[in-house]
């Protein structure tokens, strides 16, 4: 998952909580006012009857009540009756019921909820019929320590439960509506605060890919990116530095070793021609300068790896003929490939025009092509196919030799690397050919691919694209 995905869930996640609490406890609140609305008016009917009662006669007065309460009536159900269970008076409402109306009475066999009870009201009723909900009380009126009434009033709380309800229905598409806007805000948020860390990682990558001098530029040294950024600079100046100290020290050493290997092999080459040296001697000393011809090899080619490498300063861009260029390798590994009868094999070169190093890229396309000759066995056959492709110039040189093993292909163009080890050291290799023409291809923006089937041959392909703008600008 994302971490703008994650951001974003816990963002809805948070929001959905704090809209069900909201809601929750919006419902419950405005509840308890209407409520309370009705406990209290209940209460001052209680007491208007309570008033009304004569304690001389023992009776209430139905019109004190009347004339208090008729207001009501509609709303109310007001039972008054007698200890003994007389009625007193009745509200037309409660004489609609088609039950008797006693709230206290649980023998009903109804649904009766009984909630605490609020303040002075001794009982406080919810009773529920599936057509109506009351909200009652049973109250016993007493006058010297003696029950002169029982008193029960209820309100039809349905209209206030349908408004409840309609309230939760209006929260619910509020917040759900809330909740579409922040997902798609916390999307689009996120998206925008994480895009400099995509941009950041971008660059990071793009930098070490092509080596380049250029730094993630740091737009507020404060702030976490800032940090982050300012890091990632510092690490990358690092590698780098480790680097070009690795291939400093390639190249010297490189260099170092050139002149007394140079010295040896003068020095030995002129003693061949010493007449008071043996015949088996002077074999000795011809085995001795091939091998030193062959560190001679290795030590170019490491300097040659080492000056690729730092394509910044080594490397000499201009327009150039492409095909010109495969001609000369072609023309000149024709030289080798005869000395071993085998047949070069190309197509009409088209003329292709691009921005490269003349030299390198004869050293790259000719490292392939000496190899295809190198590990074909004589009376082999070579083919070097170039052709254009939208802006990419293609470069495919088969061969019908030995091929090589699928779990070695990735890894031949590391350096020093080879197949058979003894094969290779028999064909005078340095194991660093493909890893000098890997470099310089990419050096070119381009790639090199392989392909290759054991006794069939193997075919590289090298692709470059074709722009005259400089690379050295990368
Ligand atoms: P080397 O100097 O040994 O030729 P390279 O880097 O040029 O070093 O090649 C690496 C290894 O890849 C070689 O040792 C060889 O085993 C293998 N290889 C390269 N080209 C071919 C080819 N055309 N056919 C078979 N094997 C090849």
């Amino acid at each position: 998952m994302k971490i703008r995905h994650k951001i974003a869930a816990w963002y809805f996640g948070a929001t959905i909580c704090i809209l069900f609490a909201f809601s929750y406890s919006a419902y419950w609140q405005l509840r308890s006012l209407l409520y309370e609305v009705i406990d209290n008016e209940i209460k001052e009917y209680i007491k208007v009857v309570e008033n009304s009662y004569d304690p001389v006669t023992g009776r209430f007065m139905r019109t004190i009540i009347s004339e208090r309460i008729n207001r009501v009536f509609d709303r109310y159900y007001i039972a008054l009756a007698t200890a003994n269970g007389d009625t007193v008076m009745q509200t037309p409402l409660v004489r609609q019921l088609k039950f008797d109306f006693q709230p206290e009475d649980h023998r009903s066999g109804r649904h009766v909820t009984i909630e605490l009870i609020p303040d002075n009201l001794p009982s406080h009723i919810l009773l529920d019929d599936e057509e109506l909900t009351l909200r009652a009380v049973s109250y016993d009126i007493v006058r010297g320590n003696k029950v002169v009434g029982v008193l029960s009033i209820a309100r039809d709380i349905e209209e206030i439960d349908r408004e409840l309800r309609n309230l939760i229905r209006t929260l619910s598409r509020i917040s759900a509506a809330f909740l579409l806007v922040v997902a798609v805000v916390g999307i689009f948020a996120t998206k925008k605060v994480l895009s400099p860390i995509k941009e950041i990682g971008r660059k990071a990558r793009e930098i070490t890919r092509n080596n380049s001098r250029e730094r993630i530029k740091i737009f507020n040294e404060k702030d976490e990116l800032g940090q982050l950024s300012l890091v990632l600079n510092d690490s990358i100046d690092r590698v780098q530095r480790a680097f070009e100290s690795q291939r400093e020290f390639m190249a010297d050493a490189a260099h170092e070793l050139k002149t007394p290997i140079a010295i040896l092999r003068t020095h030995w080459e002129t003693e061949l021609n010493n007449p008071s040296l043996s015949l088996e001697f002077k074999e000795k000393l011809v085995k001795d300068i091939e091998t030193l011809s062959r560190l001679t090899y290795l030590i170019n080619n490491l300097l040659m790896l080492s000056q690729t490498e730092s394509i910044h300063t080594n490397f000499e861009f201009s327009a150039v003929q492409l095909n010109e260029i495969l001609a000369d390798v072609i023309s000149n590994a024709e030289v080798l490939a005869e000395l071993k009868s085998q047949e070069i094999e190309t197509n009409n070169l088209p003329e292709i025009t691009l921005n490269g190093d003349k030299i390198r890229l004869y050293q790259l396309l000719f490292n392939i092509v000496d190899n295809a000759i190198k590990y074909t066995p004589e009376k082999g056959k070579i083919s070097i196919h170039l052709s254009q492709e939208n802006n990419r110039a293609l470069i495919k040189i088969r061969d019908n030799g030995p091929g090589i093993p699928e779990k070695d292909l990735p890894h031949i163009f590391r350096r020093f690397y080879r197949v058979h080890k003894d094969r290779a050291r028999k064909t005078g290799g340095s194991g660093l050919g493909l890893a000098i023409a890997k470099l310089i291809a990419e050096s070119h923006k381009g790639k090199i691919f392989v392909e290759s089937a054991v006794n069939k041959g193997t075919t590289f392909t090298i692709e470059i694209p074709v722009f005259l703008e400089s690379s050295n600008s990368s």
